[in-house]
């Protein structure tokens, strides 16, 4: 169900707010409410990461060479190829062909890690594994048995805990079947935002130019009319051009350097799509709205965008880091592009393929991509781009393998003007 609030749009102009995009997610706990889905005339609006996760605080995925998986490699020697440093089950479980291919091409990705291995097995030589359907057993094993440290990693540590439960060992084979489904449909691991790894994007970085900074008067803020401070940010022979308030709060409002450093770490066909940057010195004036739809009075924006191409930088508390601030601009110009190519409203008929894309898949980059399919878009693009080119891109790409071949064609294209 999509409910409007106001309404049409009247079309997107540069310093105004533009037509309606996919509204923010509800935040961390009201997530399971159903208005999460409502989509509304507001500008889309990406949370602040009041509960994006540090580091400290990202759910701890088995570590890749531990200790005793290093010597379980080594001993494997020349032999490591499929299940190199796996204790193979006593019995080999029983398995469709292609199912037992891919547990072995999932176990030979952790060599050094027995851990990972060990939890592989057990759950194959489950019962309740075993009852599962063939194409649910595929997507489980790629779930949890990647190497990356966005999905796999932290839901691989929780199905460990599962496999090891009572609730789970003392179940007969359906109980432990239906608990299996559940883990899958509900993949209670999966981080609230995506967010990059540390200086995922250092490297990625292009060198860049400031120009100005120069006075203007009655810049559109979101938070209202106000004279700014304009420089324009080049990069790689496109300028574009950034306003901030005169008066900024450097506590909680990026700089022109950080904004600058996030436009060239873009990738090409993400800074393609931004046509200018507006650092706001106030809150988003929406966030009450969402405040009270999703009974959360601490509710704020931090990063907004629509057709436009317009990208609105919302004050934070305490500052995001560069590294989030780099992801989550990827994840806006998700909204430019798939609102240029399918609509601003996710029930346009030409979200058919995108919504059919997530059913398929079934494995979600984040429980914000939840909110709406806009925000799925967004959260797999941000994913897509952190992996492209690394050795994690195959197996993410198998866990979302539909709406990453979405997103190749799409950048093949030409960008609609
Ligand atoms: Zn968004």
């Amino acid at each position: 169900m999509t409910r409007r609030i106001g309404g049409a749009g009247t079309g997107p102009s540069p310093l105004s707010r533009s037509a309606r995009t996919t509204p923010p997610p509800a935040p961390k706990g009201a997530l399971k409410n159903t208005a999460a889905t409502a989509s509304t005339n507001l500008r889309e609006a990406r949370y602040e990461s009041r509960f994006e996760e540090t580091d400290a605080a990202r759910p701890k995925p088995q570590a890749e060479g531990a200790k005793a998986g290093a010597k379980a490699g080594a001993r494997a020697g020349a032999k490591a190829g499929a299940r190199a440093g796996a204790a193979a089950p006593k019995e080999a479980p029983k398995l469709p062909a292609d199912v037992r291919k891919t547990l072995d091409q999932q176990l030979a990705l952790h060599p050094k890690n027995s851990a990972a291995c060990k939890t592989l097995n057990a759950l194959a030589a489950s019962p309740g594994f075993q009852g599962m359907k063939e194409a649910d057993q595929q997507k489980l094993l790629k779930y949890v048995g990647g190497t990356n440290l966005d999905l796999s990693g932290p839901a691989r540590s929780a199905l460990d805990k599962k496999l090891g439960s009572d609730a789970f060992k003392k179940a007969d084979a359906g109980k432990q079947t239906a608990q299996l489904q559940k883990f899958l449909t509900d993949q209670p691991a999966t981080p609230d935002v995506v967010a990059p790894q540390k200086d995922a994007f250092k490297d990625k970085r292009l060198p860049y130019k400031l120009h100005g900074p120069s006075n203007v008067k009655d810049i559109a803020f979101q938070g209202g009319k106000a004279d700014a401070v304009k420089y324009e940010v080049e990069v790689d022979g496109k300028k574009i051009p950034v306003y901030l308030p005169k008066k900024a709060d450097k506590t909680s409002t990026h700089s022109i350097d950080e904004v600058a450093k996030g436009l060239a770490a873009l990738p090409k066909s993400s800074r393609a799509l931004v046509k200018e940057v507006l650092v706001e010195g106030k809150p988003n004036p929406d966030d009450a709205y969402w405040a009270k739809e999703y009974n959360d009075p601490n509710f704020s924006s931090y990063m907004t965008a629509g057709a436009d191409g317009v990208i609105n930088v919302y004050p934070s508390k305490p500052k995001q880091s560069q590294d989030y601030l780099d992801g989550t601009m990827i994840h806006e110009t998700g909204h430019t592009l798939s609102i240029k190519q399918w609509g601003d409203s996710d029930s346009d008929k030409r979200w058919d393929g995108w919504k059919a894309a997530i059913k398929s898949d079934g494995i979600v980059p984040s429980k914000y991509a939840k909110a709406a399919p806009g925000e799925d878009f967004g959260e797999t693009l941000q994913l897509y781009q952190q992996v492209k080119g690394t050795p994690k891109e195959a197996e993410v790409r198998a866990m979302m393998p539909e709406r990453f071949k979405i997103i190749d064609s799409l950048l093949a294209e030409k960008p609609k003007p």
